[in-house]
């Protein structure tokens, strides 16, 4: 009997018509597809892009050295010189993040004791030259100081979970 039902089956197309009631079906429901880069999918506080390095309200660089992202970092994708100031502090004179090497993992953030490396919602970068994937320090902070607001706004709204 399973073999009729089989052979009538394959006979009356009935796979297609199944998948064509389907096409049917979903025509004229809302559409899922975003219009991308026109429409854009909302995004979570907590979503890792683009890295920035912050300072502080007075203009002075949070970052004091510590090297702790440079270590968690999985991908050894941070590297960080530093010195002494003539003040006595301690502040990075290069700091590299070699994109093509990150993963996006959010270590550096999470291990960081002064919040000045954030990863951002910037997540539409492109690079056209060699050596463009290395983002110095001059280049973070420029990031940082363009994107303080929403980076303050999102860690804001992400304080209570953490
Ligand atoms: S996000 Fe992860 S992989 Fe990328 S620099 Fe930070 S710690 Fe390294
Ligand atoms: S960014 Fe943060 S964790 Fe990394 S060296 Fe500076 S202070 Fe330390």
């Amino acid at each position: 009997m399973n073999k009729v039902v089989h052979y009538f089956k394959s006979l009356l197309l009935w796979e297609l018509v199944k998948g064509l009631a389907l096409t049917f079906r979903y025509l004229f429901r809302p559409k899922y597809t975003m219009m991308y880069p026109m429409e854009k999918f909302p995004q979570s506080p907590r979503f890792r892009g683009l890295h920035a390095l912050r300072r502080y309200p007075n203009g002075e660089e949070r970052c004091i050295a510590c090297k702790l992202c440079e270590a968690v970092c999985p991908a050894l994708a941070i590297t960080i010189d530093s010195a002494r100031r003539e003040d006595g502090t301690r502040r990075t004179t290069r700091y590299d993040i070699d994109l093509f090497k990150c993963i996006y993992c959010g270590f550096c953030e999470e291990s960081c004791p002064v919040d000045s490396i954030v990863e951002t919602h910037v997540m539409e970068y492109h690079f056209e030259r060699r050596g463009e994937n290395i983002v110095t320090k001059p280049q973070l902070l420029a990031l940082g100081d363009r994107l303080e607001a929403e980076i303050a706004e999102r860690r804001a709204a992400d304080a209570a979970y953490r």
